[in-house]
């Protein structure tokens, strides 16, 4: 029986485990923390449970399909409710503006705007589809192992049709003439972490998406899917140690041959490493060889994702006016927006408020509410920002005064009986993520498909990578493609 040892069990390592026990590997994990699922994590604080972090479901089809190649049916560990309206934004002169998923509603909404602009959406999302058909077809799915794969005629110009150079923002701008609706679809390019004002505006396909196909909801919220993911795993019969870092991928004339922890070595086959790429190369992997072109002076580098500063609240009311996706646009949106990609807290932060007890009485008793406030700030590589008592007490309150701009929130702060605080220091110190960013190495252009850290060592046989920071790049469903490519280049060896 061929054995596999994988490192970390966030998204990309508990999907690989579930795939390779299925075809018959005997799969372990090493996990650092007491919980697994990574940065998808939950709180649970008696009457009220919370998701982490992550909470934005797109391309229910991609979980899905980890359940279909184990040959088991999904609808046998989780429930997915779709979602619309898809958000509700509030803006910060008391308006706000529901975008329902399906057109005839959407077209009354967006007509409310202007025929113009109802006209430009359209025009925008068909615009971007086109593109996501593209880089589906050539980009996401397929490993770039070889130069050849991706400096070819096609995928070249391929490349250079989805890749215009302007900003998501600008590319918005194209077509929509109201501030409104082009801040709430910019908001939504953040989603991987990146300035829509300086982002390549192939971002713009996480808006499209959403709203193409849907957002959906698990019930119990996202870390249904890990416990889902779990379960699959031990039926497979695979095994999870908690409570374990692995100190070192052990290499011996350049193939990977286990790993070394508290509890000694273990041996395999194949290693998969799912920690944070960036930590892992600097901190895992010793021969300087063995690193190939990432040194720790290019590790350095490169360029990471903003990190997130979130409040979870126990809320002693319901607030019904809230859907389970809500967005805030404050004052002075870009220069906000843009504080977190400058080592700068931002003043009027813009919000997401994300409120699954609205629809889901697990999160919650009857009668009260579960939320997450996220504002998008620098990730830990910026010097500025010591995230201690003060610092979080000035987000705090910056949050709160904003909030005051919107009503139907304006009296969260006496309603409060939970609270707690998910800071960028936490995601460095918990989950090894490099940096205390969100979501690993920044997608830009020179760091996306053939220029990401591919998911096959080319230096190390037998050594694989997947999570949000190796092609084909972040977010739940796209990490879960790396784990889908890691299994297809691992049975193809
Ligand atoms: C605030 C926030 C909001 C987000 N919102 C969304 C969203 O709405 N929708 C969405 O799709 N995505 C969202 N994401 C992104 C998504 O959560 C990540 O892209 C994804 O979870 C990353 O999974 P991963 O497998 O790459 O790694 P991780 O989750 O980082 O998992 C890596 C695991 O490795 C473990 N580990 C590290 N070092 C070691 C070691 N030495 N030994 C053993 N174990 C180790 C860590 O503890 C961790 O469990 C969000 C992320 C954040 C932070």
């Amino acid at each position: 029986m061929k054995t596999a040892i994988i490192v970390g069990a966030g998204i990309g390592g508990l999907a690989t485990a579930a795939k390779l026990s299925s075809k018959g590997y005997k799969v372990t994990i090493y996990e650092k923390d007491s919980k697994i699922g990574g940065k998808v994590n939950y709180i649970d604080a008696g009457n009220f449970k919370f998701d982490l972090t992550a909470s934005i479901l797109m391309t229910p089809h991609i979980y899905q399909e980890v359940f279909d190649y184990a040959g088991k049916d999904y609808k046998n560990y989780l429930k997915f409710i779709e979602l619309n309206p898809i958000y509700r934004a509030f803006y910060s002169d008391g308006t706000s503006f529901d975008l329902f998923s399906n057109t005839s509603n959407l077209t009354k909404k967006l007509e409310e705007i202007s025929k113009e602009d109802s006209m430009g959406y359209y025009k925008f999302l068909s615009n971007v589809y086109e593109k996501y058909i593209i880089a589906e077809k050539f980009f996401l799915n397929n490993s770039f192992t070889s130069s050849l794969d991706f400096f070819n005629f096609i995928s070249l110009q391929k490349m250079l049709k989805i890749n215009t150079l302007s900003s998501s923002y600008n590319h918005i701008s194209k077509y929509i003439t109201s501030e409104k609706l082009r801040n709430l679809i910019a908001f939504q390019s953040l989603y991987v972490g990146i300035s829509p004002f300086d982002g390549p505006n192939i971002y713009n396909l996480i808006p499209t998406i959403s709203q193409l196909y849907g957002l959906w909801y698990l019930e119990g919220g996202m870390y249904s899917y890990v416990n889902a993911l779990e379960r699959l795993i031990y039926e497979l019969g695979g095994k999870i140690i908690k409570n374990t870092a692995v100190s070192e991928i052990i290499i011996e004339k350049g193939t990977a041959i286990g790993v070394k922890s508290v509890s000694g070595i273990d041996r395999a086959d194949i290693i998969i490493c799912d920690a944070d790429f960036p930590y892992a190369v600097k901190n895992l992997i010793k021969a300087e060889r063995a690193k190939g072109k990432y040194t720790d002076k290019k590790i350095s580098e490169m360029k990471y994702t903003c990190s997130t500063f979130i409040m979870h609240l126990g809320l002693k009311k319901t607030y019904p006016k809230l859907l389970v996706h809500n967005i805030y646009i404050g004052n002075d949106f870009k220069e906000n927006i843009q504080s977190a990609f400058i080592g700068k807290l931002p003043k009027h932060p813009s919000l997401y408020i994300y409120c699954p007890s609205r629809i889901d009485n697990t999160m919650a008793e009857n009668g009260t509410e579960s939320i997450n406030i996220m504002v998008r700030v620098p990730n830990t590589l910026n010097n500025n920002i010591i995230w201690n008592d003060s610092t979080i007490n000035l987000m705090r309150e910056r949050i709160f005064n904003d909030l005051s701009n919107m009503e139907i929130l304006s009296d969260i702060q006496e309603n409060i009986i939970y609270e707690n605080i998910t800071t960028p220091q936490d995601f460095l110190e918990r989950f090894n993520s490099y940096g205390g960013t969100a979501f690993g190495l920044s997608p830009t252009l020179l760091q996306t498909n053939y220029f990401r850290p591919h998911i096959k060592s080319p230096t190390v046989n037998n050594l694989y990578f997947v999570g949000n920071s190796v092609h084909p790049g972040t977010g739940v469903s796209i990490v879960l493609l790396s784990s889908k490519l890691a299994v297809e280049e691992i049975l193809n060896q």
